[in-house]
């Protein structure tokens, strides 16, 4: 089932469409923002100059420190009268980025989030247990609307309490769960301890997980230990929350809603485009948004898109899972390594626990990694034979994935510090 036929579009409606919408938001920022009108200036443009979508080049760009400039309403482009909804980023350090919605904006968010729901095999005979956390945060509310779109039943859990969550989704009866993925696992970890058998008191047939980065390692464990379909959402507040893209259910990449939101894919050194099918930072031009619209935005994602058409029938251009984040890159020895790729190959091997550390650092000239990792609990951390058999073949699995000498260190269960809040995950001493 496909929510609205613009999903399966000929490529040429789906681009001509993308013009059209792309002409009315340059115009619109371009006559209501100062901050843009200046950038327009600065770089001898006008709206009349963007002919054709490969113009949207020309355009300048908005990071998430212009944002943070104007906090909180300064961006947006409608009277705070038509403003029916402001979120806002959870931003740990400084003032958070706040994003606003009209109705319209409203409309489009729950049009996508049906899109969603949809290509989950979701439909109102579904009963949705949203595990996202509800507030300023656009996961909970985001989910809510999409569900009440479709008209299914929502059960508005929020974040927490795994135990009762567990009961709830039990007794309910729930067909869907949305939830980010460590969460979805951590719920799976609590359910086990009912036995072997636990999968027989839920009714789970998907998942919808996202709003953090998931390597293939961990979308493996939670699709297994809840045996559902998974299917990835991808979203940012600042280009609407949830709803930018999700999974079908032929593969792991995820259909963009193109009508919506033009992407490009750019080197996060230099800013200019990547050839097609390369990885690069994520930039989103929203084309429809009324409170505030954006003009290449960097998210600061690394990614891949294609055009290649899909089983499902839908042809708007997918995105590869998100690698990493362009600030979390190393660089090791002239080697692009993104984090999530080395959590990959962890999460890929039996022997060693997801709880690991890596370290990069320089020894003379050469570029140096290390990766501290904790054995599983029921390796004998006395056997060295043992140890030394799990170290060469993680460092293996590493260089054949990665191209990347490393060090391993191997650590006992529970030695490496955990963190409260989001987890650290790399050392670089070389900075
Ligand atoms: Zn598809």
């Amino acid at each position: 089932m496909i929510w609205n036929k613009i999903e399966s579009a000929r490529r040429e409606d789906i681009e001509a469409l993308q013009l059209k919408r792309l002409q009315e938001t340059v115009t619109r920022v371009y006559s209501l923002t100062p901050f843009y009108q200046d950038k327009f200036k600065e770089l001898d443009l006008t709206p009349n100059d963007i002919k054709t979508l490969d113009d949207v080049k020309k355009l300048p760009f908005t990071t998430k420190k212009d944002l943070r400039a104007h906090y909180p309403f300064g961006l947006f482009t409608v009277p705070m009268s038509e403003v029916v909804r402001i979120h806002s980023s959870s931003g740990t350090t400084g003032k958070p980025t706040v994003v606003g919605y009209t109705q319209a904006d409203m409309d489009v968010w729950d049009e996508v989030m049906a899109r969603v729901y949809t290509m989950a095999g979701a439909n109102s005979d579904d009963i949705v247990h949203n595990g996202y956390g509800y507030g300023l945060f656009t996961g909970g509310l985001g989910f809510h609307n999409g569900a009440a779109k479709i008209g299914a039943t929502i059960v508005p859990a929020s974040g927490g309490m795994t135990d009762r969550q567990l009961m709830l989704m039990r007794d309910f009866k729930a067909t869907i769960l949305a939830a980010t993925p460590t969460f979805a696992l951590h719920m799976a970890e609590v359910a086990k301890k009912d036995g072997v058998d636990y999968l027989e008191k839920y009714k789970l047939k998907a998942g919808i997980f996202g709003a953090e980065p998931t390597s293939a390692g961990l979308k493996a464990e939670v699709k297994k230990a809840w045996a559902i379909d998974y299917h990835e959402v991808y979203g940012l507040s600042e280009i609407i929350g949830p709803g930018v893209s999700c999974s079908c259910k032929h593969s792991d990449l995820l259909h963009v809603f193109e009508d919506h939101f033009l992407f490009e894919i750019i080197d996060p050194k230099t800013g200019k485009e990547v050839e097609d099918g390369q990885r690069g930072e994520l930039v989103i031009t929203t084309l429809t948004k009324q409170a505030l619209p954006l003009l290449r935005y960097r998210t600061g994602d690394i990614t891949s898109i294609t055009k290649e058409p899909c089983e499902c029938g839908r042809t708007m251009l997918r995105m590869e899972s998100i690698v990493g984040r362009a600030d979390d890159m190393l660089i090791i020895s002239g080697v692009n390594v993104y984090p999530s790729q080395i959590e990959h190959v962890i999460a890929n091997s039996s022997d060693v626990s997801l709880n690991y550390l890596i370290i990069a650092d320089k020894k003379g000239h050469l570029d140096k990694l290390e990766i501290q990792v904790e054995v599983e609990e029921d390796i004998d951390f006395e056997n060295k034979e043992l140890l030394e058999k799990i170290k060469k073949e993680l460092q293996h699995s590493i260089s054949n994935n990665l191209y990347i000498n490393v060090a391993i260190t191997l650590e006992p269960p529970h030695k490496i510090e955990r963190s409260m809040g989001k987890a650290v995950r790399i050392i670089d001493k070389r900075k």
